[in-house]
């Protein structure tokens, strides 16, 4: 089938634009982009082909996100909603919770997410206390936005094995009471660890349709904000199976590029399975969280749980993780979020990539949050990408604020990244912020945090550098430069129509402005209306 796109701004993120003219027109054919350019010169190859017209909508190619956790997405989509402002104290969240419980099958656990304990009323954890009178008798959790914390009642804690008395487990901590009790809050290691089990057996109870159909459901979510591609942080064996699954359903309504995570780099099948399933890379987590305060930094936090962060591994140990992953031809993605945990991830790097320079297997840094100026030049000369989250400045920006008093305008440098000639990637990170990239564009170039302060001015980008990061830039960084990101002859046709154009109106403007249409491999798997055929 061919269609011929008309009547549109097309924002085709072309570098350099193409020397055939102003894109007026776009001819789709087989799933790809066969010609764009002025409307006279396409018109004329594209005998036969269906016309669309789009009544002065924009056309931009479509977005990427290079960092989410979609299975995550999915399955928290299904638990009850503890976030801020719309569960505003802690009595809100128990009512959420104990409604939770009537409709969660015996076996799983009462889940709820998205609290963020800096914005709660109370401006506190909720406890076990808490969270037994809202679920009494049987395991209920509750996961921190950030996904580095989370907060059991009694018999969650039971379950899991963790006792008063305890002493923390490696590579995470307990909150404890006046008393020196478990208090219920459970921060890093074991918490990644209770969210995979919990994650994991309720797939693995699920049949191949409704894991398939979790993905399914993340993958409608993600394609209303217009994303065509994503890069899945977290990709485990039984992930990869529901995956597998909707991919041969035909339920993908994106690209999905799997991170494995590195302990599953055997349990996983490497290689290009499908158009729309790819698994080339590992995940390696180097510290925890920003908001959880857990980023191993140098120096240490003045708030709580004080302390300087938590590295996962000594410098010696990653490096041979890195080697071992590179000399397998693995592309290696390292969640690095403070400074002290990024010096030892280029430390790796460096070890590990050839002495005269380059970076050919595009290994990453995830997030790369505090990697001041010093880390920022290393980075570039050793041509590490990085995938990092503008839209954290206004979801979790004053919590940043507060663990950074005196660097913060120092975080999440895009700007400098980008003059010092780094690959920047745009993400979410979803589910700790919402996946909507239209949200991560307007804070890559305002960086307003959610009270309204504007953290690191400097670091502010023009919107077609914002833009960039969610497509031309985050398609380099899965290798996919040659097919995705940009609208150019011979790249798939994977594009977002838009109401209005992000590079034109006002930046405060850009969230609101309507998907009217995600197209993937020339064909709808989103429309708020019926412009194209065959949605
Ligand atoms: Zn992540």
């Amino acid at each position: 089938m061919e269609l011929l796109v008309e009547d549109a701004t097309f924002v085709t993120m072309a570098e350099p634009a193409g020397p055939a003219g102003p894109a007026e027109a776009m001819l789709v054919r087989d799933g790809r982009i066969a010609a764009i350019g002025p409307a006279a010169q396409v018109r004329a190859v594209a005998d036969g082909a269906q016309v669309v017209r789009l009544d002065g909508a924009t056309v931009i190619p479509g977005l990427i996100d290079a960092h989410c956790h979609v299975t995550d997405v999915g399955y928290l989509a299904a638990a009850a909603d503890c976030s801020q402002p719309s569960a505003p104290g802690i009595e809100a969240i128990k009512a959420r919770l104990a409604d939770a419980a009537g409709r969660t099958p015996d076996g799983s656990w009462v889940t709820g997410g998205g609290y963020a304990e800096y914005k709660l009323r109370e401006n506190r954890h909720p406890t076990r206390a808490d969270l037994d009178q809202a679920v009494p008798g049987r395991p209920a959790v509750l996961y921190h936005t950030s996904l580095h914390a989370c907060v059991l009642n009694t018999a969650a804690l039971r379950e899991a094995g963790f006792a008063d008395g305890q002493p923390d487990p490696p590579g995470g901590a307990f909150g404890r009471d006046s008393e020196g009790r478990l208090d219920g809050v459970v921060y890093e290691a074991p918490m990644f660890a209770l969210l995979a089990r919990n994650l994991h057996r309720d797939l693995a109870r699920m049949s191949d349709d409704t894991g398939s159909g979790l993905i399914g459901a993340a993958g409608r979510k993600l394609s209303s904000f217009g994303i065509s591609s994503a890069c899945d942080a977290d990709l485990r064996r039984e992930t990869f199976a529901a995956f597998a699954a909707a991919d041969a359903a035909g339920h993908l309504r994106q690209r999905i590029y799997g991170l494995i995570v590195h302990d599953q780099a055997d349990a996983v099948p490497r290689g290009r399975h499908s158009g729309r399933l790819a698994t080339e890379a590992v995940k390696i987590w180097a510290d925890g969280g920003m908001s959880s305060r857990t980023a191993a930094i140098h120096g240490s936090y003045p708030v709580p749980p004080y302390g300087s962060g938590i590295l996962s591994f000594e410098r010696d140990e990653l490096t041979a993780m890195v080697r071992d992953f590179d000399a397998r031809g693995f592309q290696v993605c390292i969640h690095a979020q403070g400074d002290r945990a990024i010096e030892t991830v280029l430390d790796a790097y460096a070890a590990v990539l050839p002495a005269g320079g380059g970076n050919p297997r595009r290994h990453r840094i995830e997030h790369g949050g505090a990697m001041y100026p010093y880390l920022t030049e290393r980075a570039a000369a050793l041509g590490i990408v990085i995938a990092s989250q503008p839209g954290f400045l206004s979801g979790l920006g004053d919590g940043f604020a507060a663990a950074f008093p005196d660097r913060h305008d120092e975080l999440y440098a895009f700007a400098s990244w980008q003059r010092a000639g780094i690959t920047v990637a745009g993400s979410s990170d979803s589910p700790v912020i919402t996946a909507d990239p239209r949200i991560g564009i307007r804070d890559a170039i305002l960086r307003r945090t959610g009270d309204g302060r504007v953290l690191g001015p400097d670091e502010r980008l023009s919107a077609r550098k914002a833009l960039a990061l969610y497509t031309t830039q985050a398609a380099i960084a899965c290798h996919r430069e040659d097919e995705i990101g940009s609208l150019e002859p011979g790249k798939l046709a994977d594009f977002t129509v838009l109401d209005g154009n992000p590079l034109e109106i006002e930046p405060e403007r850009i969230p609101g402005l309507g998907v009217l249409a995600t197209v993937l491999d020339g064909t709808p798997v989103y429309q708020s209306g019926d412009i194209f055929p065959g949605g």
